[in-house]
């Protein structure tokens, strides 16, 4: 008999088991809309024509070899990264005050930023959003953190709980740890105006919270990539400590290249050295040193001006479709007179909208119309087509009448 008899199957990922029962169904209409990928009008994965150039130059170089990379990976491509999440001309950056890491897209770089608190810092309790992504509580508990939550969504409004955030913060134990999403907050698609952050910092900052950014959809959101870095320098202008975990896999569409970075902004440069040496005794027994070839290509388009604006307006295309994608589901939902308030379609950012379909409607579209989606309700924005949104507002209407 097996010495591995008695495991117990495990639970299918909540969000990647959506694409697992997709790519079971034969139907020809099938949608999927659970996945958090980009896909263009013809429904197709996109390789954005600057990454093509970069890896072409990459080839070319002969003087370029697989050697192993550092533990904290490229240098080159950790200070190019540190630019764009917090600034060409960031003070932070010119005092030395930062270090970056590279690490496996943004979950890898959550996981060490994580594991380097729970071992080093005072406190830990960590806040995360009331819902967020689901990876974010197992990360944080793997890590070996305490993870709390505090309210966030508002249900009735399908907007934000800036009261209850307001409130659950406050009462958090001081020091206590607070994720707090970048821009485009999955999966509600609702983010704090720019007045609500300036609050929210100074609540942080009076009540000495330590914020930990997760930077998932730079540039995604609004189609600026200084735009939706706005939230993480305001609270990297005043001065404080914060950790920012930055993924390429949207913005780059390096999905699967697992590029992404940890940045730990201090008080004094001498402080972020020995940082980094602790980060470097976190990394060394997980992975070893992280992989070459898409922060390779990160780099190269980061520091060649002309790919940069390459990159940038490849970036704002895909942002464009997702909006004009709100925009059209939108009005294919009034078309149809479907009951509701649906404004919050278009209302929200980022590559999902929170629906407020409860799960059993959406196991009702899965069942009679092959659209997959998480049990929350939340769809992708990005896996949208104008061929693809008459089925799903066909579908909708259907579930909520
Ligand atoms: N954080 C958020 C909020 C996300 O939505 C995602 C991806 O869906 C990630 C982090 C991490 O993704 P990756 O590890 O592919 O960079």
């Amino acid at each position: 008999d097996s010495v591995f008899a008695n495991i117990v199957r495990a639970p299918e990922d909540p969000i990647l088991g959506v694409t697992v029962a997709y790519n079971k169904d034969t139907s020809p209409n099938k949608l999927n809309l659970g996945v958090g990928a980009y896909r263009t009008e013809e429904g197709k994965p996109l390789v954005l024509n600057v990454v093509r150039r970069a890896e072409q130059i990459l080839v070319n170089d002969p003087s370029r070899v697989k050697e192993y990379l550092p533990i904290v990976g490229l240098a080159e491509f950790n200070k190019l990264s540190a630019k764009l999440i917090l600034g060409a001309d960031s003070p932070a950056i010119q005092e030395n005050r930062v270090t970056t890491v590279q690490c496996l897209s943004g979950t890898g770089s959550l996981r060490v930023g994580g594991e380097f608190l729970a071992r080093h810092y005072h406190q830990l309790a960590i806040y995360i959003p009331q819902p967020t992504w689901g990876n974010h509580a197992k990360i944080f508990t793997l890590a070996g953190l305490s993870v709390k939550t505090y309210r966030y969504y508002d249900p009735t409004t399908r907007g934000l709980n800036f009261q209850g955030l307001l409130e659950d913060l406050e009462a958090a134990p001081s020091g206590s740890i607070v994720l707090l999403h970048a821009c485009a907050h999955n999966p509600t698609g609702v983010d704090p105006s720019l007045e609500q952050w300036k609050q929210i910092r100074q609540l942080i900052r009076s009540k000495a919270l330590l914020p930990f950014f997760d930077s998932a959809y730079q540039g995604f959101a609004s189609g600026n990539l200084d735009a939706d870095a706005q939230s993480v320098r305001m609270f990297v202008a005043d001065g404080g400590e914060c950790l920012v975990a930055q993924s390429y896999a949207k913005n780059m569409g390096l999905y699967g290249e697992r590029v992404g970075a940890l940045s730990v902004i201090c008080k004094t440069a001498d402080v972020a050295s020995r940082v980094e040496s602790q980060l470097k005794l976190v990394i060394r027994p997980m992975y070893s040193n992280p992989p070459i070839h898409g922060a390779s290509i990160v780099a190269t388009i980061l520091k060649d001006r002309d790919m940069y604006n390459e990159w940038t307006i490849e970036l704002k295309r895909m942002a464009d479709r997702i909006i004009s994608m709100r925009e059209k589901l939108f009005n294919a939902i009034c078309a149809r007179g479907t009951p509701g308030r649906w404004s919050h379609i278009f209302e929200q950012i980022g590559m999902f909208t929170f629906t407020g379909l409860n799960s059993e409607q959406v196991a009702f579209m899965t069942k009679e119309y092959h659209i997959y989606m998480t049990s929350d309700g939340r769809i992708s924005m990005a896996g949208l087509s104008s061929a693809t949104i008459p089925h799903l507002a066909d579908a909708i209407h259907a579930a909520v009448t």
